[in-house]
């Protein structure tokens, strides 16, 4: 039975395992992620980041897909091998969703931003704004890349300011 071996439990990684078990029920399928929940990074804006988190076992135990909980640290392309949290695993096919990571700025005082890239950036920014209730209040501003485009829509940057 052939493998089909998928690096990241984001939306792509998730969505390939979903795709992947609709093609064949002949697949051995495994998604290797080193977290357990399937996280919706466009949800990280909102007030409250645990909503964001979906778990993994949810979507792949009923549809068979095999999750393995550790970061990939090699691939071996030659002999179709991923190791990751001290296992080897073959594949026939390998699906790579590893994602995208934030680079921080060098910039002074950069070590005072927050961001919502992660989960833990999210509780992390949440965490502050609830020890600053004695704020006057907090202004959310955003601002459009294209004025046709709607307020919130998707590629729109969104900031924060305490005032
Ligand atoms: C605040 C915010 C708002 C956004 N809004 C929008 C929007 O409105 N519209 C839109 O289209 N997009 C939006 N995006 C972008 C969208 O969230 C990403 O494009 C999408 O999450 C990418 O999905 P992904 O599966 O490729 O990667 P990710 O969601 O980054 O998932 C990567 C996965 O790979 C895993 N992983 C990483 N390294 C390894 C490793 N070595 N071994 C094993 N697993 C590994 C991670 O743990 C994770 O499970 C937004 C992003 C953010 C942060």
């Amino acid at each position: 039975m052939s493998h089909v071996v998928i690096v990241g439990g984001g939306f792509a990684g998730v969505w390939a395992a979903v795709a992947a078990a609709r093609v064949s029920e002949d697949l051995r399928i495994s998604l290797i992620a080193p977290g357990d929940d399937m996280v919706l990074r466009p949800r990280l804006y909102e007030p409250d980041p645990e909503q964001a988190a979906l778990p993994l076992r949810a979507v792949l135990g009923p549809i068979g897909v095999r999750h393995l909980r550790a970061a990939v640290e090699t691939i071996d392309v030659e002999a179709r091998v991923v190791r990751a949290g001290g296992a080897a695993v073959g594949y026939d096919r390998l699906v790579l969703a590893a994602g995208s990571r934030l680079v921080r700025p060098e910039l002074p005082g950069a070590e005072r931003l927050f961001d919502v890239d992660t989960i833990e950036g999210a509780r992390r920014l949440a965490a502050h704004l609830e020890d600053r209730r004695d704020v006057t209040s907090v202004v959310f501003r955003r601002w459009t890349t294209s004025p046709a485009r709607r307020p919130g829509g998707a590629g729109e940057p969104a900031g924060a300011v305490l005032t």
